[in-house]
């Protein structure tokens, strides 16, 4: 196959404004200028089109343009074959598609942006793929012909004729509250109205929803959302279900709790698939994994199937020996570093807080004294709800410790658990604003 097949042009419909440049793409290229339409575009359009058939790989677009908007990618490997999914010319490319098996939970890992989401959304029924021919879509007698062979097949098969039915626990559950509608939108109201399984107790005791079980969703934090989504999929009767990040939010006993839940759903004939970015929640879920690797917003590829070690170590390798493929160049290692004692005897920049105690409603704080220096990074662990926030609230002057004792001021910056924006600005001004010149 031509060398000049492997090539992807991507273009930004956020950053493409051929109304505000001098269209420098086309003017630029030197196929163009052979009198080829590699590059279409006109002060008029709405954005760029590049013939990837036509395109040098020069990468002289991708400087030129103003606004940053191209990206041309010459792929690792010969991949123009597998494309199971492209939404319109010049966008994200999916290749290849992970393949789920009865019985078992699929474990699937990669970074942001590479197609795990839509790869969840097409092996839920929800996106026909169309094989990269996004003008002329193939029916599914073709996609069930392309897939011949493999377990693929089977399943989607079954999703034709059995009529499979998904539920997908989304991956922001910050925006569940809006998505969900009814009159009453209390945490048990909810999952009544959706329990098709007996085991509503069960999973309410498990997910530690009895406490707000009462509570509207719209009143929830994260992970009381977070366990509340995971609750509203773990009650139906399904034959797919599928968990799109289901740790975030929770500390790592309710992660361990979520996981178990998860493992409970599985029967010898329906499919469990998770995406999950801890990887000891992936290495404990998971039955086996494929590893998802490409460009964000720009290609993904996923590897396939492998045992749980044998994907975790792909993903941390960057490397796919099967197919003797470097996908990073760098590996991802885990640096266990001694504590250097220069660091604890650097008391010039040492920082002190008395013990303190803090009472709130029911709650109560007791801290002990401590001392921390610069050029440390301090881990704080523990169950959600056991004051870490309160704790971080008081050194940083928000929060008044009890009694007499209090906090020497410190200058402290803190992001939050939870994040509730209520600036109405741009994100640069924002940034501007909290930023301070260096002196
Ligand atoms: S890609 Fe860049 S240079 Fe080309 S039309 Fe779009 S904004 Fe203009
Ligand atoms: S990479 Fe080179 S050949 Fe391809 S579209 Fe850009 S300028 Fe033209």
């Amino acid at each position: 196959m031509s060398d000049k097949l492997t090539r992807i042009a991507i273009v930004s419909n956020d950053k493409c404004k051929p109304k505000k440049c001098r269209q420098e793409c086309k003017k630029s290229c030197p196929v163009v200028r052979t009198g080829k339409l590699c590059i279409e575009v006109a002060p008029e359009s709405k954005i760029a089109f590049i013939s990837e058939r036509l395109c040098i790989g020069c990468g002289i677009c991708v400087k030129k343009c103003p606004f940053s908007a191209i990206n041309i990618i010459n792929l690792p490997t010969n991949l123009e074959s597998q494309v199971t999914h492209r939404y319109s010319a010049n966008s994200f490319k999916l290749h290849r598609l992970p393949m789920p098996r009865p019985g078992q939970v699929l474990g699937l890992v990669g970074t942001n942006g590479i197609g795990k989401s839509t790869a969840l959304k097409i092996l839920s029924g929800k996106l026909k793929p169309n094989l990269g021919r996004y003008e002329d879509p193939p029916d599914w007698e073709e996609i069930l012909k392309y897939f011949r062979g493999s377990e693929l097949q089977n399943y989607f098969t079954k999703v034709l004729e059995d009529d499979l039915k998904a539920v997908v626990k989304p991956q922001y559950v910050d925006q569940l509250p809006k998505a969900v509608k009814g009159p009453d939108r209390t945490v048990e109201a909810l999952l009544k109205a959706r329990n098709q399984m007996d085991n509503i107790q069960e999973i309410m005791d498990v997910l530690e929803l009895n406490q707000v079980s009462d509570r509207d969703i719209n009143l929830l934090s994260g992970g009381e959302l977070q366990r509340f989504a995971i609750g509203v999929v773990c009650v139906q009767q399904a034959d797919v279900y599928m968990f799109d990040e289901p740790s975030s939010y929770l500390d790592v006993k309710q992660r361990l709790s979520a996981a178990r839940t998860i493992r409970k759903l599985l029967r010898p004939d329906d499919y469990v698939i998770v995406v999950e970015h801890d990887l000891s929640v992936l290495d404990y879920l998971s039955d086996f994994i494929c590893v998802l690797y490409g460009k964000p917003a720009v290609y993904g590829v996923v590897t396939l199937p492998a045992s749980v070690r044998e994907g975790i170590n792909i993903f941390l390798d960057g490397n796919i020996p099967t197919e003797n493929l470097r996908f990073r160049e760098e590996a991802l290692t885990f640096r266990i570093a001694e504590v250097g004692d220069e660091y604890l005897a650097d008391k010039a920049m040492s920082y002190s807080y008395p013990s303190m105690e803090k009472t709130l409603g029911g709650f109560h704080l007791s801290i002990d004294a401590g001392k921390f220096t610069d050029s440390e990074i301090i881990v704080m662990m523990g169950e959600n709800g056991t004051g870490k926030t309160t704790f971080c609230r008081m050194l940083a002057g928000a929060e008044k410790p009890d009694g007499r004792n209090s906090v020497p001021p410190m200058n402290i910056s803190m992001k939050p658990q939870k994040i509730t924006p209520k600036f109405t600005g741009t994100v640069r001004q924002l940034f501007l604003r909290r930023s301070k010149p260096l002196s």
